[in-house]
């Protein structure tokens, strides 16, 4: 990671890359919450996640494989747009797929596709798409999903960690 960088969403300053994993900050970027790596300008308290400050304008993601997904830097008012794959508001820059107005938040696009949940520590769940299930968590319907297919275990991407506020963020992998 490089310790400074320029980047066209704040072009005035250059941006410097800090570690403060004690606070959480909001990301000028994609408009959610974040904790650890951020780059930062401390004159306008302008922060982005690590992963927006260096993300690229195109991505491929392994649950739309059929299209590349286009960076849009930010969502108007009058197109409101959610994530496709966390269920919650996108409110700054965004990856779409254009044809089939598919939208992910950066670091939902970032979601590994095997993780460990502290819900069902027995087994890796696996990222799953399909007809939508109860959510073993929280009780509401899920379509985007971490799954445990032995244990009908459905989890929310939101509700894998167990937490109950709705931003989202970033799920350790498991390696
Ligand atoms: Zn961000
Ligand atoms: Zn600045
Ligand atoms: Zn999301
Ligand atoms: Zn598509
Ligand atoms: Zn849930
Ligand atoms: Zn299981």
């Amino acid at each position: 990671m490089p310790k400074q960088i320029l980047h066209n969403a704040h072009s005035q300053h250059p941006l410097l890359l800090v570690d403060t994993h004690s606070t959480s900050f909001r990301c000028n970027g994609c408009g959610c919450q974040g904790v650890g790596f951020r780059y930062r300008c401390q004159t306008c308290n302008f922060d982005l996640h690590e992963h927006c400050a260096t993300c690229p304008p195109t991505a491929s993601f392994a649950f739309h494989g059929q299209h590349t997904l286009e960076l849009e830097p930010a969502v108007f008012p009058e197109d409101p747009r959610s994530c496709d794959l966390c269920g919650t508001s996108i409110n700054g820059m965004h990856y779409r797929c254009r044809p089939c107005g598919f939208d992910v938040h950066p670091v939902c696009s970032q979601l590994p596709v095997y993780a460990v949940s502290p819900l069902h520590p027995a087994h890796l769940v696996t990222l799953t798409v399909a007809a939508p299930r109860k959510c073993t968590h929280c009780g509401a319907n899920c379509l985007w999903r971490y799954r445990c297919n032995p244990c009908g275990i459905n989890l929310h991407p939101k509700c894998l960690l167990g937490r109950t506020d709705d931003t989202p963020l970033k799920i350790p992998r498991d390696n």
